[in-house]
């Protein structure tokens, strides 16, 4: 009875939040459907796609064979990912994810040989913050493709300052052996996933970690969002 009675008040005492104050898109500020979380549909379609041509400009990086991104970085997404970032949004990551794996299926890719490695957040960052968003967007991709995800592949052995305000070459010297490759790489083709390709620097030093543990390896990196320039 106290059960039942505990439920009933947290219903009601939900339904006047609710009530009072609908949960709004965070881009648009629309009421929010009860499929929806932070952003709503429109919202996400309105992020504008990456272009093939905008794509074929990027610089790769010396250890990336492939390069694929689903949108363009545009303001709308950086609040998105900021929110995924730093506001604990974890379901924005899967959603993300959900999104980036229907458009994988469409690239020619043997999806079977591949599998999914997210961005690695050092230990302390990764305590810091909860979670790594890489890794949520990598779980969504995983559950719409079926690719499966391994994070204890490749170990973030520099704990690196943020790199946003660094230029390329202090990027570069930043991550600098960031990264080991822990264990045999079976996989033919590594998908490394991450929320932005700036300059591809991480990325770049994931790719090499892996490759000086297998020459031979694929590397693809797709990232949810890129900027045009
Ligand atoms: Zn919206």
């Amino acid at each position: 009875m106290l059960t039942r009675l505990r439920h009933f008040i947290k219903n009601i005492f939900k339904g006047g939040i609710d009530l009072f104050f609908p949960p709004l898109c965070l881009n648009c500020n629309a009421k929010l459907a009860d499929d929806e979380q932070v952003i709503c549909n429109q919202c996400w379609q309105a992020i504008p796609q990456m272009t093939d041509s905008i794509l074929s400009k990027k610089d790769k990086g010396k250890f990336v064979d492939n390069l694929y991104s689903l949108w363009l970085f545009d303001e709308n997404f950086q609040n998105i990912v900021h929110e995924l970032k730093y506001n604990n949004c974890r379901s924005l990551g899967l959603k993300m994810g959900q999104r980036m794996g229907d458009h994988l299926k469409n690239i020619k890719i043997p999806l079977d040989e591949c599998i999914l490695v997210p961005v690695p957040l050092h230990a302390i960052k990764k305590r810091e913050r909860g979670y790594n968003q890489s890794e949520l967007i990598a779980k969504g991709i995983s559950e719409i493709t079926k690719i499966p995800v391994v994070t204890n592949l490749v170990k973030r052995i520099k704990n690196t300052a943020t790199q946003t305000k660094m230029n390329k070459k202090e990027r570069i010297e930043n991550m600098h052996r960031a990264f080991v490759a822990q264990s045999e790489i079976v996989a033919k083709t590594v998908i490394i996933v991450d929320d932005v390709y700036t300059t591809g620097t991480t990325i770049n030093s994931v790719a090499e970690a892996m490759k000086n543990k297998k020459g031979n390896l694929k590397i693809i990196a797709y990232t949810a969002a890129m900027p045009e320039s």
